[in-house]
């Protein structure tokens, strides 16, 4: 089992935010970089894996924290809660059979129109695609 020790890359992340990288955070980046859209759960899951003693009260605040701060975006979809360190505008598209989650690749100039906005300024469109990933697909 490695020792928990806030990896240079992520305490260099954790600075640029304005935060003091302590342990806790650095396993909470270390999670949503190596998961993909993680919920609470999954992200205390994997920091339990690392550091036993880690409350899940501990990841929330540290998730908490990372949110109010712009590390992290949050995305609410099927009444779940996850978490996103890419904060820059982009879709998702989701297996409805394992509940994956992955990025989706589209110009964010490319804007959709429906005539009962017409009179709306739409300041965002984020979408989430749905339907069966390749591994759900061939099984
Ligand atoms: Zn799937
Ligand atoms: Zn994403």
């Amino acid at each position: 089992m490695p020792k928990a020790v806030p990896e240079k890359r992520f305490e260099a992340v954790l600075r640029q935010y304005g935060l003091r990288a302590t342990p806790q955070r650095a396993i909470v980046i270390e999670a949503l970089t190596e998961l993909s859209h993680p919920d609470a759960e999954a992200v205390f899951a994997y920091a339990q894996r690392r550091q036993p003693s880690m409350s899940l009260a501990t990841v929330y605040n540290v998730l908490e924290k990372f949110h109010a701060v712009g590390l992290v975006t949050l995305l609410a979809f099927h009444g779940r809660r996850y978490f996103d360190t890419r904060v820059e505008h982009h879709d998702h598209v989701h297996c409805r059979q394992c509940g994956r989650l992955t990025d989706v690749s589209r110009d964010p100039k490319t804007r959709l129109v429906a005539p009962n906005v017409a009179s709306w300024v739409i300041e965002d469109q984020k979408l989430v695609w749905e339907g069966l990933c390749p591994a759900c697909r061939e099984a």
